[in-house]
């Protein structure tokens, strides 16, 4: 019975100017998103409202589960659009619509109506008494609730009249492409993948890095990486990822570093590298997945040495969540399956039994003098002989 969604969206900070770079980016994202739905699909704005219609035959679950991936969708009302041809022809669409809608009748109701054309003959006053009135002669169930009404039914008067009554919850935020674009080192962890979603979730674009280190990572493992980029590009638009093979670097520091201290130099020289890679692409930001605590190179003063590679921000959304929260988010976004397969990461393999957990800069910094001869040599190689990957929705690559 619906043709027609009403996209509602937060409308707090979307003043002025702003609002019609918001809007105009909001509805790139809806085309995006309908791109993988069965069917044709017009988007328009009016008078400070997005509708979405469906021209012909569309599948409503499909389409209302790709709607819930665009960042800035804070609702979608399902709506039935009715020609003005009187007020007895809209009497009757809406004891059809609640007919349809609530086959159970035993339910209390409002009738919220809007005039946006003043020249219609009923005021809002007047239309929601009448039409609350033909409601109760319609149904006998049914009474009114006017302070918490189990059914709110909005009655819309503007070019046409519109009727709603149910609000499916979007994923909030802003739409991707307001705010810039920044670069997330993605492992295939449960936490980077929340990260990049997070921060996407802000209206920021992403772009990717992984660090692989064949032979002793698989290419099982980089797969799973691409899949967990995949599942994130339903929010985020296409990804952009690095893939930056890391072994030298790796077996340099393993040769040449205090095993202890593996873990926290190489997360230094990811950052490093990223950071190098987010400058050519124009990126304004890194994002990692990291959360307080949670492992020995995660501690404040972990963090704190890692950090002071970059001069770039790097955002860690993450940083103050429990696993558990952490899992549930992953769980929400879909990529927590992909997640916990169970192929080694490049951070697992050199580990020590005993990593520094209260990492002393000064001494790691000293430690890495050891690298001088060859690492800038090593890295110009991992940025020179890295892959780029354009990850899509898998829908769209058929
Ligand atoms: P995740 O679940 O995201 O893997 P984690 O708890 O396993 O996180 P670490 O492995 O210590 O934590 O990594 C911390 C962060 O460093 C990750 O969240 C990710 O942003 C980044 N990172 C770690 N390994 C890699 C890698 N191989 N490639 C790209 N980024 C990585
Ligand atoms: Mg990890």
């Amino acid at each position: 019975m619906f043709n027609t969604f009403l996209i509602k969206y937060a409308e707090i900070g979307v003043k002025g100017k702003n609002r019609y770079l918001f809007e105009d980016a909001l509805v790139q994202q809806i085309k995006y998103a309908l791109k993988r739905c069965e069917g044709e699909f017009k988007i328009r704005k009016a008078q400070g409202r997005i509708y979405v219609d469906a021209e012909g035959d569309f599948d409503f679950d499909e389409t209302v589960e790709n709607l819930q991936t665009v960042f800035g969708i804070w609702g979608i009302c399902p709506v039935v659009c009715v020609e003005d041809e009187g007020f007895e022809h809209l009497a009757g669409a809406v004891v059809d619509y609640v007919n349809k809608v609530y086959p159970d009748k035993k339910k209390t109701f409002k009738v919220v109506a809007r005039r946006a054309r003043k020249n219609y003959p009923l005021d809002t006053m007047e239309l929601n008494r009448e039409i609350g009135g033909v409601l109760l002669d319609a149904f006998e169930e049914l009474t009114v609730d006017v302070h918490n009404p189990q059914i709110m039914l909005y009655v819309e008067i503007r070019e046409k009249i519109y009727l709603y009554s149910q609000i499916i919850p979007g994923p909030g935020g802003m739409p991707v492409g307001t705010n810039g674009k920044a670069m997330l080192l993605l492992s295939g962890g449960i936490d980077s993948p929340v990260a990049g979603y997070m921060i996407s979730k802000r209206g920021v674009k992403i772009d990717a890095v992984y660090f692989h280190a064949p032979p002793y990572t698989s290419e099982r493992a980089k797969q799973k990486v691409v899949d967990l980029a995949r599942r994130i590009s339903y929010y985020s638009g296409p990804i952009y990822l690095h893939i930056v093979n890391f072994t030298d670097i790796q077996l340099a520091i393993y040769e040449k570093c205090p095993h202890e201290e593996l873990t926290i130099i190489m997360r230094r020289y990811m950052m490093k590298i990223a950071e190098r890679i987010a400058k050519d692409t124009e990126c304004l930001g890194l994002i990692t997945g990291e959360s307080i605590g949670q492992v020995a190179s995660q501690t404040m003063h972990s963090l704190y040495v890692t950090n002071e590679v970059c001069t770039l921000p790097v955002y860690r959304p993450c940083i103050g969540l429990d696993k558990q929260e952490i899992v549930e988010l992953s769980e929400k976004i879909n990529t927590y399956e992909t997640s916990i397969q169970p192929y080694e990461d490049c951070c697992t393999i050199f580990v020590a039994k005993h990593p520094v957990t209260k990492p002393n800069l000064e001494h790691i910094k000293r430690h890495e003098e050891k690298l001088n001869e060859v690492i800038e040599e090593l890295l110009e190689k991992a940025l020179s002989t890295k892959e780029l990957l354009i990850v899509r929705p898998a829908e769209e690559e058929k």
